[in-house]
């Protein structure tokens, strides 16, 4: 027997042979992404409890058969379930789905890799919680541990989702089972509530990078506010991108913003809205910019659209919030409008709840509608996320919209790009390349446009904040000391090299 084959009869013992997959639809579904792929994926194995996760470790590690760890495996656009080197077998973790501990009085939520935003998201209505999760724009079955290791962005105070984690159980390639923060010391309550613990502060090793295996998380959830104002500003002409950004800094910077505000350019918008208007372009694409704005105008869309929401204490604290939000953004953009102001509002993307809307994006191209239950690798959407850091500044903002829209011009696609304002300093450039996968030529022609993206960004000084299984490669280390105690902490916890190579290594 060759060793994979050794360690499949292993894994068999470990998990019942129900659970250790070899079919063929199953090992095509994990190799498919929404781009072109090479990678074989020869089985899939589903452990169920932490120790059946140690013990696969250990067997791959025996074997050295590399495995890959995917939770909920929806990480559309960076790669999905697909591991960044052929050969992985994956280590699907939905079995473990349960919500460990739920502390209504201080608002933690402590899951298992498979619970999805969905399942939280109704775990929390029915526990009449008085928090709320930091959801993501992504697909609601995708998982909060997941979203984690990727170090996600999602929606509110507990949006940068890594701040807001604490209490890891890892487990390492040796099959060793570790806690981070104080759980390493205590189980006491005090290890779900605060983060750092004593003595090194490991938990950021186990988030993008192939150094562990999450099999728990807690969360610290926001309280649900007591007044809740969302709102939405519109800009009619690019040059307004800069000014309406230094408004944005302004009230990020002094906390009236508290939460990440949502910049979309007209592209983006619109494909979230609709289909390409193949029938407008007598099929040519990319759409001009004059039917581009006309659509736009026609759906009441600006160039570039702000969304935020204002978690306020009680109805006075929003209204002078409002108030502020008005004096400063206001005079920079073509019109602010705010909802209305809710007291008891839970029912919005922006207090969590999960929404396949913008899947809708990832059919653009397509010509067949997403049907109820939309999966971009089955139905051959093609798309590529490109996401880098950079200055909330005006100049730099309007720098990388115009790297954006000539990069994606040259290469036959419409500019789809977002601006996240995730700390108050600095946004996260969000650029998605959407296409068909079925018309020849288009797998190739996205991807070259991926990797003519990522690398002006980078030359401009914006480095990438999350890489995809076809970015991996551009990991940006700067000396090669850098190189070494990266290699070195790799080395130590994976000597054998049996978890998800590739990821995050230089
Ligand atoms: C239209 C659209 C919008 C999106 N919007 C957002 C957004 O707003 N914010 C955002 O953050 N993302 C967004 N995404 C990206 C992605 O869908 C989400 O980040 C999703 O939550 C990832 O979770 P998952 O469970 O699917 O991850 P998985 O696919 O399970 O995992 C992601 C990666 O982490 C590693 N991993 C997974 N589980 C573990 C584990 N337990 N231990 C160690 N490593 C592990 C895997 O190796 C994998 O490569 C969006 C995607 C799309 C298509």
């Amino acid at each position: 027997m060759n060793p994979l084959q050794q360690a499949l009869e292993a894994w068999r013992g470990v998990l019942g042979a129900a659970h250790v997959s070899v079919d063929e639809v199953t090992l095509r579904a994990s190799a498919t992404a929404t781009f072109a792929t090479s990678q074989h994926v020869p089985a899939v194995i589903f452990p169920s409890t932490t120790e059946e996760v140690r013990q696969c470790l250990r067997v791959a590690s025996t074997h050295r058969v590399p495995v890959y760890p995917v939770s909920g495996g929806k990480n559309w656009g960076y790669g999905g379930r697909v591991p960044v080197r052929d050969g992985c077998v994956l280590l699907d973790l939905r079995r473990m789905d349960r919500v460990v501990h739920f502390d209504a009085v201080m608002g933690t939520l402590t899951v298992q890799p498979g619970v999805t935003f969905d399942q939280a998201w109704r775990f929390l209505r029915e526990q009449r919680a008085r928090f709320f999760l930091a959801a993501t724009g992504g697909p609601p079955q995708g998982s909060l541990v997941g979203n984690l290791v990727e170090r996600g962005d999602g929606v509110g105070p507990a949006g940068d989702v890594f701040a807001h984690a604490c209490d890891l159980e890892v487990v390492l390639p040796s099959g060793e089972c570790i806690r981070t923060g104080f759980g390493r010391a205590t189980r006491a309550p005090v290890s779900r509530l605060a983060r750092y613990g004593v003595g090194p502060f490991v938990d950021g090793l186990f988030t993008q990078s192939g150094l562990g295996v999450v099999t728990e998380a807690t969360f610290q959830l926001a309280p649900l506010p007591g007044c809740f104002q969302p709102w939405m500003a519109s800009i009619h002409d690019e040059e307004a991108l800069g000014p309406m950004v230094e408004a944005l800094r302004q009230l990020r910077m002094e906390d009236t913003q508290r939460t990440p505000v949502f910049v979309w350019d007209r592209g983006k918008a619109l494909a979230t809205l609709m289909q390409y208007p193949f029938g407008l372009t007598g099929g040519r694409t990319p759409l001009p910019p004059d039917v581009m704005e006309a659509l736009g105008k026609q759906a009441g869309l600006g160039c570039w659209m702000a969304t935020g929401a204002l978690y306020a204490a009680d109805a006075g604290q929003a209204a002078a919030c409002r108030a502020r939000v008005t004096s400063v953004l206001g005079p920079r953009v073509g019109s602010l409008v705010f909802g209305d102001a809710a007291e008891d509002a839970v029912d919005h993307p922006l207090l969590g709840q999960p929404s396949s809307d913008n899947l809708r994006m990832l059919y653009w191209r397509k010509h067949a509608p997403p049907t109820q239950t939309p999966d971009p690798d089955r139905d051959g959407c093609g798309f590529h996320w490109v996401c880098s850091a950079i200055p909330l500044t005006s100049a730099d903002a309007t720098q990388a919209s115009r790297i954006t829209r000539d990069v994606c011009s040259i290469h036959g696609f419409e500019s789809n790009l977002a601006f996240i304002t995730m700390e108050p300093r600095t946004a996260y450039a969000l650029a998605a390349i959407t296409y068909d996968r079925s018309r020849a030529g288009e797998d190739e022609r996205a991807r070259a446009c991926h990797d003519a993206l990522l690398r002006e960004w980078m030359s401009a000084g914006y480095p990438p904040i999350r890489l995809g299984i076809q970015s991996m490669d551009r990991f940006p280390v700067a000396t090669q000391e850098d190189q070494a105690f990266l290699r070195r902490l790799k080395e130590t916890l994976d000597p054998h090299g049996i978890l998800a190579p590739g990821r995050y290594s230089p």
